[in-house]
């Protein structure tokens, strides 16, 4: 039974070519679940400020119990309405990605020099550290990420999260999957009550079935998600984004009884 539900946001939930962009049917069945005790994490690769912004404009009057931002990090709310850090997985997150950037100096200035040379990609920068960069096609990133999967063993635990032509890089035990993970044990709901739903590349660690024993992903997902959800004995929908994740609730019995 399906307890805690978590979604990507940008291509999962909203369809920003759509219209309208979220599906009103969607949110109807989220409030209807929302009522019957099932919760509601979006699991997303904006930050805290970037995402609650996204909600206000799309997904209102419907909010979410938990929020999982920047592919890693568990929110709740604190009980004057405020969302904080759930327990002391961020501050772990972050001294586990200082660690891994003092040990990376040397690959991230080789990045910035392949960069430079060779593709017509943004570094991101947070103060000095180079945490992500973008490209203007996806043509690029796949070059650019073939570079990463190839230069990345060089440093234990670095690993790179591509959504459309973003990559941001982390430390391989913090992602949307292991993040999720960290919620389940923190509210009590293990994979077999948790149903997943993300459309790119950074939502592989949650689709994979190791998480989440219901996954889904709507129609306009990655070709590598579709596989793994596949793989992972779950539900590729016909339909784009939240009409697509409201086809997966219904197809896993979830909504069963909503008229
Ligand atoms: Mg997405």
């Amino acid at each position: 039974m399906i307890k805690l539900l978590s979604t990507d946001f940008d291509g999962t939930v909203v369809d920003h070519f759509g219209a309208p962009p979220v599906s009103p049917e969607f949110l109807v069945a989220l409030a209807w679940l929302r009522k019957r005790g099932v919760f509601w994490a979006v699991n997303t690769g904006r930050e805290l400020a970037h995402i609650l912004e996204g909600l206000g404009q799309f997904a209102s009057p419907v909010e979410p119990d938990f929020i999982l931002t920047a592919e890693r990090e568990v929110f709740h709310r604190s009980p004057d309405g405020k969302w904080q850090d759930y327990g002391d997985w961020n501050a772990r997150c972050a001294a586990a990605h200082d660690v891994l950037f003092s040990q990376a100096s040397s690959l991230l200035t080789d990045i910035e020099e392949f960069l430079r040379v060779h593709v017509k990609a943004h570094p991101i920068y947070e103060g000095t550290r180079l945490i992500g960069l973008a490209t203007e096609t996806d043509e690029e990133m796949d070059r650019v990420c073939e570079f990463l999967e190839r230069e990345r063993r060089r440093v234990p635990g670095f690993q790179f999260m591509r959504n459309t032509v973003y990559v941001r890089f982390c430390h391989e035990a913090y992602s949307k999957g292991t993040a999720l993970g960290e919620l389940g044990r923190l509210v009590g709901i293990g994979p077999e009550g948790i149903f997943a739903a993300g459309d790119h590349y950074n939502d592989l660690p949650m689709l994979d079935g190791t998480h989440a024993r219901w996954v889904a992903c709507p129609e306009n997902s990655v070709e590598a998600v579709k596989s793994t959800v596949l793989r992972a004995g779950g539900y590729v929908a016909q339909s784009r984004c939240s009409f697509g994740v409201l086809e997966a609730l219904r197809f896993f019995g979830a909504l069963d009884g909503l008229h």
